[in-house]
């Protein structure tokens, strides 16, 4: 496909990282010459996109399987009950290092792109939102770069709404990572504001928010997120792309680029109408 970047966009891939010509990533960006007088110019985005090897000690994780009988009263709420029963939620384990449930009622919409990201950090825990701080300033660059921006506020014209939250809506201990069955517990509440927002497209961002979205594609659940990356998976019906958490890119700057070519397959997603 061709995609036409204007400034603002430009603008936002330089505050990613993203340089207008990426050495080895999937795609290449057309350089602004000085010859450029349009206000967009045209990138030309190749059919095949390589998936990088996994790297050598890549972590193993459980499959999540559906939730436990007990939520299902979730898939009948509205946004205000959904997220009144999130924050006084202890269906499991990770509610009692709860301040704030991330999930938002404040951000309900209807939206064509949906971001899920890690469970939440102090951070996120402290402000009751998903995707805060300079992990949240990146992820809010990222988006403006695709034409999207958060729901909750109003929306610039010509711009598309994205729903972001998180995989689970309760923090997780300092020391431990989330066990395979609190994730299965909270994948009820996500799948209702899937239900609820009716995405076109699904990133899924990190380790985590891979883990639950390709539950449907076992096979691939497992697998590093090096292995995962270049693959449109489906979950409740919804496409569904993976890349890394916002918070890995800030830590590690050169993998924004393979940022950038997976939000560009989701963006095809979008395009094609799937
Ligand atoms: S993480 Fe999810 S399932 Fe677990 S207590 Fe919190 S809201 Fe409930």
């Amino acid at each position: 496909m061709t995609l036409h970047l204007d400034d603002r966009q430009r603008a936002m891939l330089l505050e990613m990282g993203v340089r207008v010509w990426l050495p080895g990533a999937a795609f290449a960006l057309a350089p602004q010459g000085a010859g450029d007088t349009a206000a967009t110019d045209p990138v030309r985005l190749p059919a095949q996109r390589p998936v990088p090897a996994p790297p050598p000690t890549a972590p193993v994780l459980a499959p999540v399987l559906a939730p436990a009988a007990g939520l299902q009263a979730l898939q009948n709420m509205d946004w205000a009950a959904l997220a009144q029963t999130a924050a006084q939620c202890q269906a499991c384990g990770l509610c009692a290092g709860r301040t704030h449930s991330t999930l938002d009622a404040a951000r309900a919409s209807q939206a064509r792109w949906m971001v899920v990201g890690d469970p939440p950090d102090d951070q996120e825990d402290s402000a009751g939102q998903a995707f805060v701080g300079d992990n949240g300033t990146l992820l809010d660059n990222m988006l403006k770069a695709v034409g999207a921006v958060r729901t909750g506020g109003a929306l610039p014209q010509g711009m598309d709404a994205a729903y972001v939250t998180k995989v689970s809506k309760c923090r997780v201990p300092a020391g431990r990572v989330p066990q395979a069955a609190e994730l299965a517990q909270c994948s009820a509440y996500l799948q209702r504001e899937i239900a609820l927002v009716r995405p076109q497209v699904i990133v899924a961002m990190g380790r985590f928010a891979n883990q639950v979205l390709l539950a449907e594609s076992p096979e691939a659940a497992t697998l590093p997120l090096g292995r995962q990356r270049g693959t449109v998976y489906r979950y409740q019906g919804v496409p569904v792309v993976v890349t890394y958490a916002p918070q890995a890119l800030v830590r590690n700057p050169a993998d924004k680029a393979k940022a950038w070519a997976d939000l560009c397959l989701a963006m095809d997603v979008l395009a094609a109408g799937t």
